[in-house]
């Protein structure tokens, strides 16, 4: 596909950043690519469009840029994975390893329904940690989740390909 290419061209590397040794992968300058953008868009949509999918769970904070409008073409409605804290009503919460110590995602309650067919979206997927929260979160009320979907991915897990037992999709290798 054509189109990948120019989504991985769009993607700012920013060495050192947040700490020394860090090849952090900015999408920021994709979505000042109205192209690519839209690329990234397009394929998601296509691929989520006709799999029965009423769920789009976004994880903070990159998700919450590509899950909308994913959410919107496919006629799915979108909830957003947010750190601890942030959510005013009654949540859930799971907390996943980081590199050191953990950190925690949490969804409102009665935001998801049992049976409902859900999409996990994020910007990258490194160790797959949090995405593995995000799944659980779903699976803890009923949902089923279809696949986790990101735009860049690491090559070992993008040949690992699963998540929990879950289909992961990549569309580009980090830069
Ligand atoms: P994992 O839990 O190890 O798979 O890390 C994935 C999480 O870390 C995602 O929420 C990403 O947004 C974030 N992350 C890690 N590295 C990068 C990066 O280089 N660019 C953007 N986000 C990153």
């Amino acid at each position: 596909d054509p189109r990948l290419q120019a989504i991985s061209d769009s993607i700012r590397v920013v060495p050192d950043f947040p700490k020394k040794g860090i090849m952090f992968q900015d999408i920021t300058t994709l979505l000042l690519d109205h192209k690519a953008f839209k690329h990234t868009v397009d394929i998601f949509v296509d691929r989520y469009r006709d799999m029965g999918i009423s769920v789009v769970a976004g994880v903070e904070a990159r998700g919450f840029m590509f899950g909308p409008p994913i959410a919107l073409a496919i006629g799915a409605k979108f909830i957003p994975l947010r750190k601890p804290g942030k959510l005013p009503g009654q949540v859930i919460s799971e907390s996943y390893e980081l590199e050191y110590g953990t950190d925690c995602l949490e969804m409102h309650v009665g935001a998801v329904q049992p049976g409902e067919r859900a999409l996990v979206i994020d910007d990258l997927v490194a160790t797959g940690g949090t995405l593995s929260a995000a799944i659980r979160l779903l699976e803890r009320v009923g949902a089923e989740v279809v696949e986790c979907a990101c735009v860049i991915g690491l090559r070992e897990v993008k040949g690992q390909r699963r998540l929990n037992g879950k289909p992961l999709y990549i569309l580009v290798e980090p830069r």
